[in-house]
């Protein structure tokens, strides 16, 4: 039994995370598991070496535990090209040479954040021929590899995922279109990462914000795909601040190490999250 806290080392944790992270932990304990700490540091441009050593530092502050030395992702790269190899031998991705600013042209959805993915792709790069491709690939300084979401979805027919609180869930493999598997600057992306690390640390209980819910579809598509074994989920609320806005980095004063240099302690914090966590983790506790 195996549970895992995976945070980006791109700022300091704040109560999200930490809600986040004693969820894991929480749950890790009331299985009789333990819980693994996993850094997803793929991208490089935000990730800060400080930051590392700053989130252990925090856990252990509020008390959190994990097992084994944390992994990290940037050593991991040649597993996730292996998957993508995989994925590229039964013709399920294809190179995409837009530009995000191209994209944004096409495209006329709502953009929410800044991730390019967050777009869903007109499938532009999809409809290219062999000759087209080949020739973008000399022209084109760079490209993504994507997911062709309609071929994966009637590959897998009918699949579902088990959510301990949202319950057994159709995939909806076309939910975020064909999403980016491998990005240009970094070779590999979220997607494909998260899931090829959860199955080979084991994961049996993925425990993780509900923003995080539409993208549980495209992970258990990829682990039908590349024949992996599948983990039970659980979505929690978010933390929100006083007007009902989910926590994000750019809120520094409720990071951790703030409230701390401000005199809250461990205790404080973990009895607030406590209704919270009692509240999303009654499937389990
Ligand atoms: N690394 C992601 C984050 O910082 C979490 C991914 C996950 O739990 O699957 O939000």
């Amino acid at each position: 039994m195996i549970t895992r806290f995976a945070p980006s080392p791109t700022g300091h944790l704040h109560l999200g995370h930490a809600l986040a992270a004693a969820a894991a932990h929480e749950t890790a304990r009331a299985i009789g598991g333990h819980m693994l700490l996993r850094m997803e540091d793929i991208d490089t441009s935000r990730v800060r070496e400080e930051y590392y050593g700053a989130i252990e530092e925090d856990l252990h502050w509020l008390g959190i535990t994990w097992q084994g030395t944390p992994w990290r992702q940037l050593d991991r790269m040649a597993a996730y090209q292996e998957a993508l190899n995989q994925l590229q031998e039964i013709d399920l991705i294809y190179p995409c040479f837009c530009t995000r600013k191209e994209i944004q042209a096409m495209t006329s959805a709502p953009q929410q954040g800044d991730e390019t993915e967050a777009l869903l792709y007109p499938g532009t790069c999809r409809e290219l021929s062999a000759a087209e491709r080949e020739k973008n690939m000399l022209i084109r300084p760079g490209f993504a590899w994507r997911l062709h979401a309609h071929k994966a979805a009637a590959m897998i027919g009918d699949a579902s995922f088990d959510d301990l609180r949202y319950g057994s869930t159709r995939i909806d493999a076309n939910l975020l279109g064909d999403v980016v598997l491998a990005r240009k600057d970094i070779g590999v992306a979220y997607h494909l990462a998260v899931v090829i690390d959860d199955a080979v640390q084991n994961v049996t209980h993925v425990t993780r914000g509900e923003d995080l819910l539409s993208s549980t579809h495209v992970h258990c598509l990829l682990q039908h795909l590349l024949g992996l074994v599948r983990p039970l989920y659980l979505h929690h609320e978010l933390v929100c601040d006083h007007q009902g806005k989910r926590l994000a980095k750019r809120h520094d004063a409720l990071s951790l190490r703030s409230m701390r240099a401000a005199g809250v302690s461990a205790d404080e914090i973990m009895g607030r999250l406590r209704p919270l966590l009692l509240r999303n983790l009654a499937a389990i506790l």
